[in-house]
């Protein structure tokens, strides 16, 4: 499972305040936010980081973290 399918997993919205379809429409906008404001090693230790927040590296530090949230989760502790 890659890290962004892992996080978007761990992400539930309260069907009590929030119809199916604006749901999806909120997670959608929490997953492109996740993917552009941050790198899955400043949630998960281990995971690619970048430099700044001391993590393991491999981060591409472009203009998002697609490539590093798109890795498979595998092997993180
Ligand atoms: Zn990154």
């Amino acid at each position: 499972m890659t890290y962004i399918d892992a996080a978007m997993r761990g992400i539930k919205i309260d069907s009590e305040l929030f119809t199916q379809v604006e749901q999806g429409r909120l997670k959608e906008i929490i997953r492109e936010l996740l993917i552009i404001s941050s790198c899955p090693g400043e949630i998960w230790k281990g995971a690619p980081c970048r430099p700044a927040a001391g993590g393991v590296g491999l981060c591409t530090i472009a203009q998002s973290c697609d490539d590093c949230w798109e890795m498979d989760q595998e092997g993180v502790s």
